[in-house]
């Protein structure tokens, strides 16, 4: 057991069926996904992931509660050694899996271990956390033992105003960039994912921001403004914000959005080695 709060969030301890789930949607051309926590508590405006929750009041309460799903190892070491060998797993597609509770519970580390030590998984990690270069040497060793490891970093922004409203506990683009920079320089397959992007408030600056990170690899999505829709009260600021930063008003927000994503998504594409887009990017890498 772990702390059962993390500031503003609430945390339980809960016993989960299974560890690995069958991917599919979006995730299709992987084999597993790989969620060792449900709940987020980086609680982005727009998050899909929200949708699944339980009930309308943890959906409503997104971003504020975590449940550690505490027999997650034993679910992993019980697997037969070698039985992940060659599989795609993408771990996470409904959380995130170096969220601030990793650190106190470190569960995401020691299902890294367990995997390096008995598999040869191919595995895509998806953060928006710094924190995922504390176990840069699990990366190096599983790949050493024969696995992969891609680690995909989300950017979604260089305003850190918009990043506030959108991804108001996540941490700053900044951070983000300088992890990414530093997995990528400690030999760890690295891409930025800005998935989806946001408002960018200076296009050229944050082609070369990007790309001074050393990453060569980069995704890119539109905003959908329809998903997260329930997540009611921080994303009407945030929309509210979208639209003056655009210059509009709220009835204009997609139309000059999907200008401003056109622009920014040009000049990225010439500022960057290489940039791929919605479910293609997704593909699995290895
Ligand atoms: S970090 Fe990912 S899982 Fe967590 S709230 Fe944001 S989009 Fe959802």
């Amino acid at each position: 057991m772990g702390p059962s709060r993390i500031g503003e969030a609430r945390v339980e301890y809960v016993s989960s069926r299974e560890i690995l789930t069958r991917a599919s949607g979006f995730m299709d051309a992987y084999d597993f996904t790989l969620n060792p926590y449900s709940g987020c508590f980086f609680g982005c405006t727009y998050c899909y992931a929200a949708f699944f929750s339980h009930s309308a009041a943890d959906r409503d309460d997104w971003g504020r509660w975590v449940k550690v799903k505490e027999n997650a190892t034993e679910l992993m070491a019980a697997r037969r050694p070698g039985s992940l060998d060659g599989k795609l797993i993408y771990m996470s597609s409904v959380t995130d899996p170096y969220q601030p509770i990793e650190r106190e519970v470190k569960l995401t580390r020691q299902l890294l271990e367990i995997m390096a030590e008995r598999h040869k998984p191919k595995l895509v990690i998806q953060t928006r956390s710094p924190d995922v270069t504390r176990d840069c040497d699990l990366f190096r060793l599983i790949e050493e033992k024969g696995g992969r490891v891609r680690v995909n970093m989300t950017v979604t922004t260089d305003d850190e105003d918009v990043r506030r409203a959108f991804e108001p506990y996540c941490p700053s683009n900044d951070a983000r960039l300088r992890a990414i920079a530093e997995a990528q320089s400690d030999g760890v397959d690295a891409c930025i994912t800005m998935t989806p992007l946001l408002l960018v408030s200076g296009p050229p600056a944050f082609a070369n921001d990007l790309a001074a990170t050393g990453v060569k690899k980069f995704i890119i999505q539109p905003f959908h403004f329809k998903r997260g829709k329930f997540i009611a009260t921080t994303r009407e600021k945030a929309l509210d914000l979208m639209a003056e930063k655009l210059g509009c008003d709220r009835t204009l927000v997609i139309d000059r959005y999907l200008e401003h994503y056109e622009g920014v998504r040009s000049i990225l594409a010439d500022g960057l080695p290489e940039l791929s887009e919605g479910k293609d990017g997704f593909k699995p890498p290895f």
